[in-house]
């Protein structure tokens, strides 16, 4: 299998339920159907509208994945404000975003945590997207490939990395949701080093089917530049991806 070409909204905590309806509505008169896998990460709360809008899409040919920002490590259980894996595959979700920047330094996740996490994603056959990235202070202490390699190799720990799917996001975060992009060169460097460590605990014939997305503040006007690159298989957006128009202009650079 080759590598997919992916374009991935995360919304964070945004969109009411109503705006996330208007979004869809929104979306089939600005993309084109069929250049990439089009996913969004909506809050839990509107996974429901998200499935109803994948539906109402397929009829315009657009094939809509979508999946939690989070998921528990558990099935279900006491765990008071937590998502269940196994509860949103029976809303239609194929994905789950796992390990975002915002997880780890907000929520205070670790790549122990994320590990059983990824995991559990597996299992409920969710494809998991596992975010990577060094802060401003490690890329300046020249030890962004040491943080990236921890977190790959910790995080894809306790699966089958060799035959399970998932889905690597690069978002160094110095990058993400404050307007400085990595540069082409800048990211392609570590997309590269993140192929080769796919390659030493994953084989080089599974390194080359795992798509690696970038992230970090990606716009219209800057995509093309780094879908250029051969690493980059594309996207994971936060805030372009609000607004339909961007979210598929930035689609189309793929
Ligand atoms: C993100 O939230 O994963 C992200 C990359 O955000 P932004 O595009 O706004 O930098």
């Amino acid at each position: 299998m080759s590598r997919q070409k992916i374009c991935a909204g995360n919304w964070k905590m945004y969109k009411t339920p109503d705006e996330a309806r208007e979004y869809f509505h929104v979306l089939p008169t600005v993309l084109k159907p069929g250049t990439c896998r089009i996913v969004i990460f909506p809050p839990a709360y509107n996974l429901l509208v998200l499935k109803e809008s994948a539906t109402a899409l397929s009829r315009a040919g657009i094939v809509l994945e979508y999946g939690p920002q989070n998921i528990h490590f558990q099935k279900e259980g006491a765990f008071t404000g937590e998502i269940s894996a196994h509860a949103v595959k029976t809303l239609g979700c194929e994905l789950a975003l796992i390990g975002h920047s915002e997880r780890r330094t907000l929520f205070n996740e670790t790549d122990d945590v994320i590990a059983k996490k990824v995991k559990t994603a597996v299992d409920e056959e969710l494809q998991p997207m596992l975010c990577v990235g060094e802060t401003l202070a490690e890329r300046d202490a020249g030890r962004t490939n040491e943080v990236v390699k921890k977190q790959l190799q910790v995080g894809l720990s306790l699966i089958d990395v060799a035959h399970d799917e998932y889905v690597i996001a690069y978002e160094p975060v110095w990058a993400i949701g404050t307007g400085r992009t990595a540069t082409p060169a800048q990211a392609e460097e570590t997309h590269a080093f993140v192929r080769q460590v796919l390659t030493e605990i994953a084989g080089a014939k599974k390194a080359q089917t795992v798509s690696v997305l970038y992230g970090g503040s990606v716009k219209p006007d800057n995509a093309a530049g780094l879908s250029a690159q051969p690493n980059i298989d594309g996207f994971l957006i936060g805030g372009a991806s609000l607004k339909p128009a961007d979210f598929a202009a930035i689609a189309l650079a793929l």
